[in-house]
């Protein structure tokens, strides 16, 4: 099929990233198509709960935003792309005050007696800051965020959604064999609806497909973080990050029926305590910072003494607080943890570590372009710099807005090249049939999460690694020829990413010989010295640079 050149934006996920694009580009008369695998805001975003770390009072500033990333980062942070998001922070702020975000303002006790503010909002302070910087709508910031973002872009004229079509794979002139620099041109997607899979003519594709949590067993994530977009990039030709550097959060409730729900780190940050099951703090033991060490070191701690002990977890507690005061500050927390039996006001409650957060990814700029001519990537799926080996609290939400506002900006600039007289194939459907049985994605899919969370967790050694790398490459010749032999559907397209960003994480953190940040390894337990200090970059086998 010829495609036109009508030349819409096509931007892939309905997350704060992709939402932020979307609206940039379509507010500034952009044509844009969202599409996103289930209902367009299903993703992490709309389920972050802390808030957004900007520089907005008075007593804070860029410096000591800058300083703590980059502390963070443990040496890795790519000290232009921080400085850049830190400036931005408080514009990205304004820009979602001004879409209709309510945040939570200051109580009436605290305005009275104090400085003239920059900020009316109410800051709270998270692990890792030095000062409190977190913007935040109650305890359910994304939610705030998402459905005014949502509510605009769905009724937007320029902005099409297509939900519930899940990208398959990204079409560029390499593979097309078309000469001159690797472009992107489009894209095939599968519709749930019809079951087929449709192809979109894209010279310029945002990728805002969120992180890669769902590659292990346990995961704060929801179901649509299977690093779709990391996967595709690879097989476009891009490079890969510090895919090594995965976030642990240490606070999952350990209850059957909340699989992914988070106790927010700003308990702690408001003075919850870690205890063992007999009661007894265990923090201060392993970090000066107890309660409020960065949170590798508090989900690393929580692992050790679960595992010393045999305990199947470990407990938080807040109940030292007036009960008013926890239900005022955390409003949804409270109200799920009674849900399941839990009061948070009056007594600890059982947490686990679970994955949480991808810091590395596909490799930007600082306008979010990638290896790929038109091919961008804005939000958890990138590896921009900012966050190094580790990723400062609610700075995530932070980076979605500065790169996708940087994104949008460097689209419009530049002339889109379009895609006319590009002749796209269609999916060829011809030489497969439809699966007999899904037990064999089933089982793989559990198999690959639990070897990834049995031997690639939050403690690793080479032994565990090459073992998990053994077993994942079995894996993908599997699921290669599945794929190969039986038309696609969702779970088969997921999979198909998951054992792909799986491989590559296993062969980030075994070409990583030190312990840094969140890659922490007993057979490299020391971290080298700083002028040491580099990223992993993994380069697929039909990479072109962009520069020859
Ligand atoms: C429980 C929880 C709490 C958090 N709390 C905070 C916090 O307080 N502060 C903070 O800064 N960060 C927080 N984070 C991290 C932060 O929420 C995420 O990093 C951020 O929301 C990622 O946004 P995103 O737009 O990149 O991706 P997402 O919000 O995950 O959106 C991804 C989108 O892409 C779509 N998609 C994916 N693959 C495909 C495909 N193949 N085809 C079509 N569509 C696709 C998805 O359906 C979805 O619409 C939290 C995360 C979780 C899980």
């Amino acid at each position: 099929m010829a495609a036109e050149n009508t030349d819409p934006v096509v931007v892939l996920g309905g997350g704060l990233a992709g939402l932020t694009v979307a609206l940039r580009l379509a507010d500034a008369g952009r044509k844009v198509v969202m599409l996103a695998k289930r209902q367009l805001s299903e993703g992490s975003s709309q389920y972050a709960q802390g808030g957004i770390a900007a520089v907005l009072d008075e007593d804070d500033s860029v410096e000591s935003h800058v300083e703590d990333t980059l502390r963070a980062g443990a040496g890795l942070c790519n000290e232009d792309s921080v400085r850049f998001v830190v400036e931005e922070s408080a514009n990205c702020i304004e820009w979602l005050i001004d879409q209709g975000v309510q945040f939570t303002r200051k109580g009436k006790e605290e305005h009275d007696g104090q400085k003239a503010e920059l900020s009316p909002y109410h800051l709270t302070r998270e692990g890792g800051h030095s000062v409190r910087r977190v913007i935040h709508a109650d305890d359910a910031t994304g939610r705030a965020v998402i459905r005014t973002l949502e509510a605009r872009a769905r009724t937007h004229a320029n902005i099409e959604t297509l939900e519930q079509h899940i990208a398959v794979d990204i079409i560029t002139s390499a593979k097309l064999g078309l000469p001159g620099a690797n472009r992107c041109v489009g894209l095939y997607a599968l519709s749930k609806a019809s079951g087929h899979v449709v192809t979109l003519a894209a010279s310029t594709l945002v990728l805002a497909t969120g992180g890669a949590s769902k590659v292990y067993l346990y995961t704060s994530n929801p179901d649509t973080s299977t690093g779709d977009g990391v996967a595709m990039a690879w097989r476009a030709g891009c490079r890969v990050s510090n895919m090594e550097f995965v976030q642990f959060h240490p606070t999952c409730l350990y209850h059957p029926e909340a699989k992914s729900f988070l106790l927010s780190e700003a308990l702690r940050g408001e003075g919850a305590l870690l205890r063992l099951p007999d009661g007894s703090r265990f923090m201060p033991s392993h970090d000066d910072r107890a309660e409020l060490a960065p949170r590798d070191i508090v989900a690393r701690a929580i692992d050790y003494e679960m595992k010393r002990g045999g305990y199947d977890s470990v407990y938080l507690d807040i109940s030292d607080k007036p009960a008013k005061f926890i239900r005022e500050h955390f409003p949804n927390i409270t109200e799920r943890c009674a849900d399941l039996g839990f009061d948070l006001t009056s007594k600890p409650v059982p947490v686990v570590p679970a994955a949480h957060y991808t810091c590395g990814g596909v490799l930007t700029d600082l306008s979010g372009r990638t290896d790929v001519a038109g091919l961008y990537a804005v939000g958890e799926v990138s590896s921009t710099g900012l966050h190094g080996a580790n990723r400062l609290a609610s700075n995530s939400l932070l980076e979605c807005l500065t790169f996708a506002m940087a994104a949008s900006a460097r689209i419009l600039k530049v002339d889109s090249i379009g895609t006319a007289g590009v002749e796209l194939p269609d999916w060829d459907e011809s030489q497969v049939t439809d699966a007999d049985e899904q037990i064999v994605v089933t089982h793989n899919w559990d198999e690959l999460r639990r070897t990834m969370w049995d031997y690639v967790g939050i403690v690793r050694t080479n032994k565990r690694l090459e073992r998990a790398s053994h077993r994942v490459r079995l894996l993908q010749s599997e699921i290669r020829e599945y794929y190969s032999n039986f038309r696609i559907d969702n779970n088969l397209i997921e999979l198909r990413n998951l054992v792909t960003v799986a491989d590559l994480i296993i062969r980030s953190a075994l070409d990583r010989k030190e312990s840094r940040g969140l890659h922490y390894t007993l057979d490299y337990p020391e971290t080298l010295p700083g002028e040491q200090a580099k990223d992993t970059v993994l380069v697929p086998d039909n990479f072109i640079d962009p520069q020859s």
